[in-house]
């Protein structure tokens, strides 16, 4: 079934387009299911590029619902975010969650200490340190992330490879247990087709880390990540030859912070 659970809109600062624009894009394409998941305010940083502010939430919201009420005939639309996981402003963000109704919360890891590190305007800092280190230190924050039990879904989880900076040790054991707290969790992961739109030209998460997952049986959902109307949906057929080639035959929807498993 097609269903695109990652679309960012124009509230954000670095995107283009509408709800209406994206989900008309998405209906265009043929999805049965369209999910916006927008970057939920930052807290940790005040950036009018970065993400929506905290008082525009309230109205992402309510035109996505709106969107809903509108399709209802012709696609499911779903209520989604992406939200950051930061320990220092975490209280902040579980309470800001609470207060809507979203089918689902995407968990995102962006920012480690200080550092933005997918923002193309800080790539510097990855010439100064040890990539096994800053891999080691990124999975091991979206562990963290995972055991908190807030999210619903791990966003693009080697986003660390982003800028083809790559590490020199083998990954595999640390994405198991990644994948080993994902499973005794309940927690899922998206496969995100915008990878492929950055230096590194692959999808999240690589396909090691798809097999260990199909192996233990750890559910995943798709995304583009799109950030205007055209992107929605991009390269699917890439993911999915992913999913089907690792042994995947179904992948999961959401409605109210609900899983349920559909064919692929
Ligand atoms: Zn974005
Ligand atoms: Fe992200
Ligand atoms: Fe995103
Ligand atoms: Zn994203």
């Amino acid at each position: 079934m097609k269903a695109d659970y990652h679309i960012h809109t124009q509230l954000c600062g670095h995107a283009r387009g509408t709800v209406d624009e994206l989900v008309a894009s998405a209906i265009e394409k043929g999805f049965k299911q369209v999910g916006i998941a927008d970057h939920m305010p930052m807290l940790y940083a005040e950036d009018a590029h970065l993400a929506m502010t905290p008082e525009q939430l309230p109205g992402y919201v309510e035109e996505v619902l709106e969107a809903r009420e509108r399709y209802g005939g012709r696609i499911k639309v779903l209520l989604g975010i992406e939200a950051d996981y930061h320990g220092p402003t975490q209280a902040e963000r579980v309470a800001m969650l609470e207060r809507f109704p979203f089918d689902y919360v995407i968990g995102s890891v962006h920012v480690l200490g200080d550092w933005i590190f997918d923002s193309p305007l800080d790539v510097d800092r990855y010439d100064e340190l040890d990539l096994d280190e800053f891999y080691m230190e990124y999975l091991g924050e979206v562990r963290a992330m995972v055991q908190s039990g807030v999210y619903d879904i791990v966003g693009h989880p080697d986003l660390a490879k982003k800028f083809d900076k790559r590490p020199t040790v083998d990954l595999s054991p640390a994405y198991r247990g990644l994948l080993e707290a994902m499973k005794e969790r309940g927690t899922c992961y998206e496969v995100n087709t915008a990878g492929l739109r950055w230096p590194v030209k692959e999808i999240y998460p690589e396909s090691a880390f798809v097999r260990i997952a199909a192996e233990l049986g750890v559910p995943v959902t798709l995304g583009s990540d799109a950030h205007c109307p055209e992107d929605v949906g991009r390269d699917f057929d890439m993911a999915l030859e992913l999913l089907e080639g690792a042994g995947y035959t179904e992948h999961a929807v959401f409605h109210g912070r609900k899983m349920t498993l559909v064919p692929l």
